[in-house]
């Protein structure tokens, strides 16, 4: 796998001081890596490795609202994201719940990993999977499944 691995990171605006703890914990870690972030998400991380001393390469798509999910998930579909976080703030609705579900639809779609909590985000950037040569992630499959009769 690759070395320097392109990593989304959104979280929603009840969810950023989470986003902002985790990316602080882990920011030795994702300064080694290219961050894309929606961008208020990304404005916010960007000030707090400032404040951190942290350098980092950290690209600002547009606002969650305004389109940055789309951007991110069409990155998604150009296999250009290696991994994403996505904090979502289940307890409220979205104005751009579509957007959020194509996000979604398309790492799950095109396999790229998807962390939605921070424990998953913990395991997934901490994987020795990201670093073993051999490891191919295997293609998904869409077979047809043919319900036996007696089954139903
Ligand atoms: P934001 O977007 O980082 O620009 O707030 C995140 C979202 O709401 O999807």
């Amino acid at each position: 796998m690759k070395e320097k691995l392109t990593i989304a990171l959104v979280a929603h605006d009840n969810r950023k001081a989470d986003m902002v703890a985790w990316a602080r914990y882990n920011a030795k870690y994702l300064s080694q890596h290219h961050i894309v972030c929606t961008g208020t998400t990304g404005s916010l991380i960007r000030k707090a490795f400032e404040d951190d001393g942290v350098q980092a390469d950290i690209s600002c798509m547009n606002s969650g609202p305004m389109g940055g999910d789309a951007e991110i998930a069409a990155m998604v579909v150009r296999h250009e994201i290696d991994l994403a976080v996505f904090l979502i703030d289940d307890l409220n609705a979205q104005p751009h719940e579509a957007d959020i579900q194509m996000l979604l639809r398309q790492c799950r779609l095109h396999n790229i990993p998807i962390a939605c909590n921070r424990a998953s985000a913990d395991l997934m950037i901490s994987s020795t999977l990201w670093t073993d040569p051999s490891y191919v992630p295997a293609p998904q499959s869409y077979v047809k499944f043919e319900r036996n009769p007696s089954q139903q």
